[in-house]
């Protein structure tokens, strides 16, 4: 009697993390009139064409006028939450990176934002690069790589509790393993894109830029690859009007003076 009063343990050890891995914060209503503006600025965006790129001296310009204004912007915003996460991002513009791409994660402790010149180069205006780094800067605050780590922990622990139930040889508890790690992967990414799209129109806006603008970046029609073979950002962010939907319904709260609330 002992041992499956253990397992059932696990299982609702491993169902308790996954139940706080939701988004930090509330995500706003973003359907009725939001889901039909949303739909025709996304309709404009994709037909609106590829953007000519800027040189590399352009591009550079723009990074530097935009970036310290969006990092003082999501200091503030990080720091008024008080979420207990760093709030002083080392950012930088990487100049190897051949693909098109922006991305947040941590070397060591320090919080880290990345975002190529290609990339920079590929912006109709300052507000697309302000929307991307601020967009970036939502998921250190919504804590995205420590919760997407302990749902991947959570589903590895609720596959190999499955695995164990079903029989106690190695071989169902590895299936059991590498079933959950999948599980964990996928469920959560959307919401977190969009809780990170939520704190980035704030930010951004905050910076003294255009969100909705901005969010046009991603509303375009790209490959998920590149020229060199290697993941875009659209890869990992696909264009989606819900997206778009969301950034109109957050300027909505914005310009009611809402501030951001903790998710229910
Ligand atoms: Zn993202």
């Amino acid at each position: 009697m002992f041992r499956p009063a253990s397992r059932s343990l696990i299982f609702a050890g491993a169902l308790a993390t996954l139940a706080a891995c939701g988004t930090t914060y509330e995500l706003p209503d973003s359907g009725g009139a939001y889901t039909d503006e949303a739909g025709r600025l996304f309709a404009e965006a994709r037909a609106s064409g590829p953007v000519t790129p800027l040189s590399a001296a352009a591009a550079e310009a723009r990074y530097a006028r935009v970036m310290p204004r969006v990092a003082r912007a999501g200091r503030e915003i990080c720091q008024q939450l008080n979420t207990g996460v760093t709030c002083e991002v080392d950012i930088a513009l990487d100049r190897q990176m051949e693909e098109r791409n922006a991305y947040f994660t941590y070397q060591g402790n320090q919080p880290v934002i990345r975002i190529s010149l290609p990339l920079v180069q590929d912006t109709g205006s300052d507000d697309e690069v302000a929307f991307v780094l601020a967009h970036e800067y939502g998921h250190l605050i919504g804590r995205h790589v420590e919760k997407q780590q302990s749902q991947v922990l959570a589903g590895a622990l609720i596959g190999g509790a499955l695995g164990a139930l079903v029989g106690d040889s190695s071989d169902a508890v590895a299936l059991g393993l590498g079933l959950g790690t999948a599980a964990g992967g996928i469920v959560y990414s959307q919401a977190y894109e969009l809780e990170s799209d939520t704190i980035g129109t704030r930010i951004a806006s905050a910076a003294g830029y255009d969100p909705v603008q901005g969010a046009r970046f991603f509303a375009r029609a790209e490959a998920a690859r590149g020229g060199a073979g290697g993941y875009s950002i659209w890869g990992t962010h696909p264009p989606d009007r819900k997206r778009v939907a969301t950034v109109l319904a957050t300027k909505a709260q914005i310009d009611a003076q809402q501030g951001l609330r903790p998710a229910p």
